[in-house]
């Protein structure tokens, strides 16, 4: 019996939507919710465990020992249909975390499914759905690198983020910073902040971009911060675009980065190389001395193939004692970049080729006009 129950059970992955994690999409799930009905992969396995067994009782699809009914549960139930009754009413600005996204959002994920049960219902009330959000955030200092509280409010009426020097504030107390919501970034950075609530907002100020790092101890809190801000951004596409999809208009309500980490970068004249932590998010590249500085040392737009922007594996005349070199072209200048392992520079190189063939959008010739403009200040500057 225990034979023909666990080919009943392999039986079932064979089935579309069986073979991938209900939760994460990682193929091939070794585990699974007997109570829920769904395949799991070990991460996200871990994560139903930890919900406890009266919410969902995981066992080993090869290890463990399986009774008749449990199995008969799987076969009533299964990835996909299990997902479109717990998922039913999940927002559009709620997005379904994937495998490379980090632990915070998947353990949000599955509470908010499953404990709290905030995709039951149409349209619930919850903290990050409401037009308005206040709290406190430990913010990095900008200059002594300490985390500070610091009091946050987000309006949805006034499209804008604002934070304050200071976590209690009177009606005279001025604001250090008021973002446009349409000009705000998040994502989760743990590894580079070292704490596993980590985020990183980003906007544009004067043209370059300001980035603030921030987080909150317990992890819903700030998990409702990133919803409540992608929550209000659809809101206000939905106002503009009435007859989009709303799927399509959640599509990038954040970004994350496409590439991160060292490279070095030789000096526009032939300088020596200088070792700089760079990001490359949807069409910009910025390095910085410092992975958690506030401001980039300097940004670039990168454009499309037909604007004249390439990336080739040169530099032949470069003389580097250690690293693997390449070369990123642009219109007005050559950048010579040198990764520390030859699978960084593939990843690197790849990554600039994804951004270099894709069409721009009419938001990415926004955020060009806003940088270029800048570059055009300093040109002229230089000229007097
Ligand atoms: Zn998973």
């Amino acid at each position: 019996m225990a034979d023909l129950n666990r080919q009943r059970l392999l039986n079932l992955l064979t089935i579309p939507g069986n073979n991938t994690c209900a939760e994460c999409g990682e193929p091939d799930p070794e585990w699974a919710s007997c109570t829920i009905g769904i395949f799991l992969c070990e991460r996200c396995a871990g994560l139903h465990r930890s919900l406890g067994t009266d919410y969902s009782r995981v066992k080993s699809i090869r290890l463990d020992n399986w009774d008749t009914d449990h199995v008969k549960n799987m076969e009533a139930m299964g990835n996909e249909k299990a997902n479109a009754l717990h998922e039913k009413h999940r927002p559009a600005f709620y997005k379904k975390p994937t495998r490379s996204d980090p632990p915070i959002l998947h353990k949000e994920w599955v509470n908010a499914k499953y404990s709290r049960k905030e995709f039951d219902v149409v349209d619930k009330q919850l903290s990050y759905t409401s037009s308005t959000k206040e709290g406190i955030l430990m913010k990095r200092g900008k200059d002594d690198k300490k985390y500070n509280r610091r009091k946050f409010i987000l309006s949805r009426s006034e499209n804008k983020m604002i934070y304050y020097p200071k976590d209690t504030i009177t009606s005279s107390t001025k604001p250090k910073a008021e973002i446009c919501l349409d000009d705000i970034n998040l994502v989760f950075v743990p590894d580079k902040m070292q704490h596993a609530n980590g985020m990183q907002i980003s906007y544009l100020l004067k043209g370059s971009t300001r980035n603030i790092f921030v987080y909150t101890d317990d992890s819903k809190d700030i998990v409702d911060w990133y919803l409540a801000i992608r929550a209000a951004k659809l809101e206000r596409r939905r106002i503009a675009f009435p007859d989009r999809d709303e799927k399509d208009l959640a599509e990038d309500l954040t970004q994350d980065f496409l590439m991160e980490g060292y490279l070095s970068k030789m000096g526009p004249r032939n300088e020596p190389f200088k070792r700089r932590w760079f990001s490359l998010d949807k069409r910009k590249l910025m390095y910085y001395e410092d992975k958690l500085n506030p401001f980039p040392k300097g940004e670039r737009f990168i454009g499309h193939r037909d604007g004249g922007f390439s990336v080739s594996m040169r530099a032949a005349d470069v003389r580097v004692p250690h690293g693997y070199t390449f070369t990123l072209h642009m219109p007005n200048r050559d950048f010579i970049l040198c990764a520390e392992t030859r699978e960084d520079m593939d990843q690197w190189i790849c990554a600039l080729q994804r951004v270099i063939e894709t069409p721009l959008t009419p938001q990415d010739t926004k955020v060009a006009s806003q940088l270029v403009h800048k570059r055009h200040e300093s040109f002229i500057t230089m000229k007097k």
